[in-house]
């Protein structure tokens, strides 16, 4: 590796002075982005990919040194380029993966479950089908936290991830929203059976004991709000999360440790012209009008 000169304020190779330019108005662009984004959406995750020619990891390695661009990948396409595309490729699915998981209890974020619930919802516009939605807050979190501290209630955190992941279908989705807040995916489960199913996981979520040093051992609960979205045309996406959400504030409100099923209008409208009415029945049944 040649010598390092100083160029401005910074130590760049000779060979890679242009490139220095390029990385320059390329940092002054992410941060007027890192700006702009202090009050714009938060969720975007993308790979960025730049062949340089006549440069070499070890010279890339040192650039990214000093602009601070060490968590760039830098893959060598030379003749071990097959094994480092493979490196690539493993690199990306790990991406990919972490882009739509949850780190500490391996369930589906908030992004992943955004886009399956999309697709659910296009299946039950297509097919004239059901879809259940549950929203689940564990109770009382916060005093968990502070009793038997941080640690342990990220163990709870994974104890209920556990209990969903059990009682799940194949093709049911189990997601973590954020924070203590959970929820489930039930492709043509009706409400009914999702509560069934939903109290079922409570049950068992509340006989687990949680340890911790020098506490005698602990379990907890959450409470459930469930909504349906029941045929074609029958609730959007924003409104089956608000009804769920209603019946989770719902179910906190009543004390907690319960489900609640939003109360939604009935899966079909009666045809009221062929509905009979209160005279027309009075004078069937009476013979007077
Ligand atoms: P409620 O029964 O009304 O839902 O009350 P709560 O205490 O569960 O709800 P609150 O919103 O007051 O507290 C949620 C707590 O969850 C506060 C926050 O510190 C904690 N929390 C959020 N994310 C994590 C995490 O990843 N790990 C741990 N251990 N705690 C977390
Ligand atoms: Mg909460
Ligand atoms: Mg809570």
């Amino acid at each position: 590796m040649q010598k390092i000169k100083t160029y401005g304020s910074r130590d760049i190779p000779e060979d890679l002075r242009p490139l220095s330019c390029e990385l320059d108005s390329l940092r002054d662009l992410l941060l007027q982005l890192a700006r702009e984004r202090t009050d714009g959406p938060k969720d975007g995750l993308i790979a960025v990919t730049r062949m340089l020619s006549g440069v070499t990891v070890e010279q890339w390695n040192d650039v990214a040194k000093l602009y601070g661009l060490q968590e760039w990948l830098a893959l060598s396409l030379d003749e071990s380029a097959c094994l480092n595309l493979n490196n690539l490729l493993n690199a990306l699915e790990d991406l990919a993966h972490q882009s739509e998981h949850d780190p500490l209890t391996g369930l589906e974020n908030r992004r992943a479950f955004n886009r399956k619930m999309q697709m659910e919802a296009e299946r039950v516009e297509r097919s004239n089908s059901t879809v259940s939605l549950v929203i689940i807050d564990i109770d009382n979190f916060k005093n968990v936290n502070d009793t038997y501290g941080h640690p342990c209630g990220d163990e709870v955190l994974c104890g209920l991830a556990d209990v969903l992941i059990e009682a799940k279908r194949v093709y049911d989705v189990a997601a973590r929203l954020g924070g203590e807040e959970f929820a489930l995916l039930l492709p043509g489960a009706s409400a009914l059976k999702t509560k069934s199913m939903v109290e079922r996981v409570l049950q068992q979520f509340s006989e687990q004991k949680f340890g911790c040093e020098n506490h005698e051992p602990f379990s907890c609960t959450f409470s459930a709000g469930v909504a349906c979205m029941n045929g074609r045309g029958s609730t959007s996406i924003t409104q089956l999360m608000e009804l769920a959400d209603k019946a989770l504030y719902e179910a906190k409100t009543s004390g907690k440790n319960c489900v609640h099923v939003a109360r939604q209008k009935p899966d079909f409208e009666y045809d009221r012209s062929t509905m009979v009415h209160s005279n027309e029945k009075q004078f069937l049944f009476s013979g007077t009008d």
